[in-house]
Formats: structure tokens, C-alpha cells, sequence
């Protein structure tokens, strides 16, 4: 990159289009710590703990460290929570990074699993043949999951890393499909339902890239190796989308995620959504039995996962 930083004439690491800023090392990393301040400054506020979703890889991994730097001088304990689907070749490698970083930077890790929790491994219900793919099965029981282990944890909110790209994408799938009340349960809680640990997702303005360099700049590990089950085909439409869309005018995938808000917004304050329980685990859900629950029952049915 030629020219230097805007603020102190260093060497540039990145000209960020959509500001049309350039940045040095030091400024870079100043500019996105400041960001996840304002994207937590405008959520609910986090006062004791929080939960750390963590995957191993760079946005996650981006968003422990940073919470990590924000968050433990403020008195709030930061936590990692990871899951483990029981993918073999894949989820064990990002596990262990998880596990090294946590044990290096002196941060608490708890790690569910598919395993125990519905008694098969994401493999092992692959190879059974079930009526739906992987990811349908993966994102239900993570979910289910991620709740119930920010809940032991004892946490009052639970941060994910999705990213401006992803949150973007999101929006414009739930638009095309007209499905708003999914977009109002995807944004970042407002409220606070009973049995539900809030959700903040303090990366949801910084571009995929901007976690990549995060990582790169400051030495944190991340893992690379893309899931087996993963074809990505269901979200290419809207990734094209969005990408077409920031490449003839940037700053669009933030317009997007604002415009996101706001609908939410107009939403939330309408009506709240009724969270009921689940009749069969307890936790909450609108409706009589949560799909994790109803996803068990359909695999205990075609025999691939024994009774609980
Ligand atoms: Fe789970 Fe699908 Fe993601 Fe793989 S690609 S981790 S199966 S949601």
C-alpha cells in the first residue's frame, strides 16, 4: 500500500473504502477496538459476565481477544464457550486453538456437545441418513446449546461473532423472504425473556477482512479449515447480493445493517414476541415443543439417535 496513514503518515496495512480511510497498524487496531466499544455501548448493557461463542475461527477468535481487552478492566468477566458438533477432521483442530489461546491469555473455556447433549455427534447422525442436512440439525442443537451454556455459566449476555458481511446477508435473505419477525430474533436482544441469555453480536459493523487483519496484526491463532458440510450454496444468492452491491457503492452493507435496525426497532416496539416453554426440555420457545426437541424426536423416530 503507497501512501501512509491518514492520522500519523506510517505505512498504511489498509485503505478502508467505505470510509475511504487509510490506516496504520496502530491506528487500524485503535479504529476497530473503538467500533466494538459503540456496537456494545448500543446494545444492553453487560455488567457481570459474559459468554464468548467461539468457533476457532478468525471472527471469533478476533471477537474473544477484543472483548477480552475491552471488558476485563471493566470488572467483567469474559468467558469462552465453545461447541463441539463432533465433525471429525475439522472441529477437533479448532478446538484446540480454542483451547490454547483460553489457556495462554488465562481466559475460562466450558465446551458442550452434540454427544452428550442429544446423544449422537453430528457425524454419527450424518451417516444415519436423516431427512435434513447438516446444517439444519448443526444450527438448531448449537443454538439450543449456546443458550444453555451462557446460562451456566451464569452469564448475562452472550456475544457471537457475526460479522457486518454475515449480518448483512442475514438481512437480505429475511427481506427477500419477508420473514421479519426472523429478522427481529436475529438482531442483538433487546429484551430480556426468561430462560434466554441476551445475545450481542459486537462485530456486526466490521467487514469479514477487517477480522482477518485484526488477527494478523495482533498474532492471534485462528483456524482455516472450512466444515465438510459446508457448501455454502443456500447463501451464495445473497452474498452476491451484498457483495455486488458494496462494490459499486461502499458503505452499503452498513446501510443495510442500519436499515436492519431500524425495521427491528419499529418491530420490537410494536409487540414483543411470546416466548412460551418447550413441553418436552423446559427451555424457552414460541412454540409447544422447540425444533431441537422436535428435531430429536425425528431422529429418535428413524432410529439414528437411541432414547434419552
Ligand atoms: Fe454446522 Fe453447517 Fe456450519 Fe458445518 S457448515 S459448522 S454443519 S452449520
Amino acid at each position: 500500500m503507497g501512501a501512509g496513514c491518514d492520522r500519523c503518515g506510517r505505512r498504511a496495512v489498509i485503505a478502508v473504502r467505505y470510509s475511504g480511510r487509510r490506516l496504520c497498524r496502530d491506528h487500524f487496531i485503535d479504529f476497530y477496538v473503538r467500533r466494538v466499544k459503540r456496537e456494545l455501548g448500543r446494545g444492553r448493557r453487560i455488567a457481570g459476565k459474559v459468554a464468548v461463542a467461539v468457533s476457532g475461527g478468525k471472527d471469533s477468535m478476533a471477537l474473544l481477544d477484543v472483548m477480552a481487552e475491552v471488558l476485563v478492566p471493566m470488572r467483567i468477566e469474559v468467558g469462552a464457550l465453545a461447541i463441539d458438533e463432533g465433525i471429525s477432521g475439522y472441529r477437533d483442530g479448532c478446538l484446540e486453538v480454542v483451547r490454547g489461546f483460553c489457556a495462554a491469555r488465562d481466559l475460562p473455556l466450558t465446551v458442550l456437545s452434540f454427544e452428550d447433549d442429544v446423544g449422537a455427534s453430528l457425524d454419527d447422525i450424518m451417516a444415519g441418513g436423516p431427512p435434513r442436512g447438516a446444517c439444519s440439525y448443526c444450527g438448531v442443537f448449537r443454538r439450543h446449546l449456546l443458550n444453555l451454556g451462557a446460562r451456566e455459566m451464569g452469564a448475562d449476555a452472550l456475544a457471537t461473532g457475526h460479522n457486518l458481511d454475515d449480518t448483512a446477508q442475514t438481512t437480505v435473505m429475511n427481506l427477500l423472504r419477508g420473514d421479519i419477525e426472523r429478522m427481529a430474533r436475529t438482531g442483538p436482544h433487546t429484551r430480556v425473556q426468561e430462560g434466554l441469555v441476551p445475545r450481542v453480536a459486537p462485530l456486526r459493523r466490521t467487514p469479514e477482512k477487517e477480522n482477518m487483519l485484526f488477527c494478523l496484526l495482533r498474532g492471534i491463532p485462528h483456524h482455516h479449515a472450512e466444515c465438510p458440510y459446508s457448501d455454502g450454496a443456500h447463501r451464495r444468492l445473497h452474498m452476491e447480493i451484498v457483495r455486488m452491491a458494496e462494490e459499486d457503492t461502499p458503505g452499503t452493507r452498513h446501510a443495510i445493517v442500519n436499515a436492519c435496525d431500524r425495521i427491528v426497532g419499529l418491530r420490537t416496539s410494536a409487540a414483543p414476541i411470546a416466548l412460551g416453554r418447550c413441553g418436552t426440555c423446559g427451555e424457552p420457545s414460541a412454540s409447544t415443543t422447540c425444533m431441537r426437541c422436535a428435531f430429536v424426536a425425528e431422529l429418535h423416530d428413524s432410529g439414528i439417535v437411541g432414547r434419552e
